[in-house]
């Protein structure tokens, strides 16, 4: 339950196990042809021009922005946690104006804000976060992406820990948007993907290339080929995880986008509803994301000593990652196939673990407040 890699789809894991394939076989070339296509339904994404690369989540940052600046560009990170302190330290390496929209640590941006500082400066690109992995924070992408709709400036979404988990659609005004393949896509490690929009295809055309993998130049031929179901060829893809992502989204699809996300929001209001009852204190104060859950340990539980006593008793957790505050705090990840029985199971570690490092609790207290709100959804295993 930790947020991402994620736990995987047998039929996933299979098909990672297939015999590799020529990556210019026609047979390869129309599993590619579907991932692509799939992933422009995920992302909901018309006009647009997916990619898949070998590569992390930070790759996909990588490509999502370079190819949409020039040396110098004046660009805007809206931070909310880690990620946002990622993007500051990669465009670092490219420009001097950079400006950071920090809200108080707990807290969204406010989209009224953010539109007054693009209104000021003119801004070439700007970032944000739809959900920061380490806060939990949810941005309101839909409000922030309807101002950049007439204007030139780039937006775009980090959308590692929310696509295929949260509501998101391109057309809200968001110009380029990406994951990777660990967390709510349901693939093991190892694919960055993500969407470019028609103006920011445009001013890519207009910009010097800042990178060479990263060049979308130089790979947006593959895809547009791959689409067209002609071969083609940059670096070699990685061929299995690009069959296993492909049976991925089938399932994601097959699901339905619209039930998928509010399956998310079902868990994600179930694990709120017990950790407010277990009286521990989310790091959120609004904005919660539905794709993994942000908690306080209460005073005098170490955090070393809860996380190994939860995974004894079957849960794997994760540790914090703010640095001023990662031990005092908790995350709880719930994308990708998660029904009821893993917030049952979960909640039933964290209370445990709780009370074993001496916190005073009633045992079930969390998990009936989590049953409450299954319950009152009707929700049970969605397979
Ligand atoms: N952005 C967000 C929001 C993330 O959660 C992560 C990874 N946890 C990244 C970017 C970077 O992805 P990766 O670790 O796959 O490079």
């Amino acid at each position: 339950m930790i947020p991402g890699p994620i736990e995987y789809e047998p039929n996933v894991l299979n098909a990672m196990s297939q015999p590799t394939i020529s990556h210019t076989s026609k047979e390869f070339i129309f599993i590619f042809k579907e991932a692509l296509e799939k992933l422009l339904k995920v992302f909901d994404a018309k006009n647009a021009l997916p990619f898949i690369l070998s590569g992390s989540g930070t790759l996909a940052m990588e490509i999502g922005t370079v190819n949409f600046i020039k040396r110098d560009s004046k660009v805007l990170v809206i931070n909310t946690g880690y990620f946002g302190d990622r993007f500051v330290d990669l465009f670092s390496r490219f420009t001097k104006n950079i400006d950071v929209y920090r809200p108080p640590l707990g807290y969204a941006a406010d989209p009224v804000e953010v539109q007054e500082r693009v209104r000021k400066n003119e801004y070439d690109l700007v970032t944000v976060t739809h959900v920061d992995t380490s806060t939990g924070i949810r941005n309101d992408v839909k409000r922030i992406a309807n101002y950049f709709k007439d204007l030139d400036t780039v937006l775009v979404v980090d959308g590692v820990c929310s696509i295929g988990g949260e509501e998101f659609h391109m057309d809200w005004g968001v110009d380029v948007a990406f994951t990777a393949s660990q967390k709510a896509l349901g693939v093991p490690p190892g694919l960055a993907v993500g969407v470019v929009g028609p103006k920011a295809m445009k001013i890519m055309e207009k910009n010097p290339p800042l990178s060479f993998f990263s060049d979308l130049r130089k790979w947006q031929n593959v895809f547009k080929n791959m689409l067209d179901l002609k071969p083609g060829y940059f670096g070699t893809p990685n061929v299995n995880l690009i069959t296993a992502l492909n049976v991925s989204l089938t399932y994601i699809l097959n699901e339905g986008m619209e039930k998928r996300i509010k399956r998310h929001e079902i868990i994600g209001e179930s694990f709120r509803a017990a950790i407010k009852e277990l009286g521990l204190e989310m790091l959120p104060k609004e904005s919660f994301a539905n794709t993994l859950s942000v908690q306080y340990l209460p005073e005098g539980v170490k955090q070393e000593n809860f996380l190994s006593d939860a995974e004894r008793y079957g849960t794997v957790f994760a540790g914090g990652l703010i640095p001023e505050i990662k031990e005092r705090y908790f995350r709880i990840g719930h994308m990708g196939s998660v029904s009821s029985s893993e917030v049952m199971i979960s909640i039933g570690a964290i209370e445990r673990a709780l009370k074993k490092n001496g916190y005073n609790l009633k045992l079930g207290s969390g998990l009936a407040a989590a049953q409450e709100i299954l319950s009152k959804y009707d929700f049970g295993i969605p397979f």
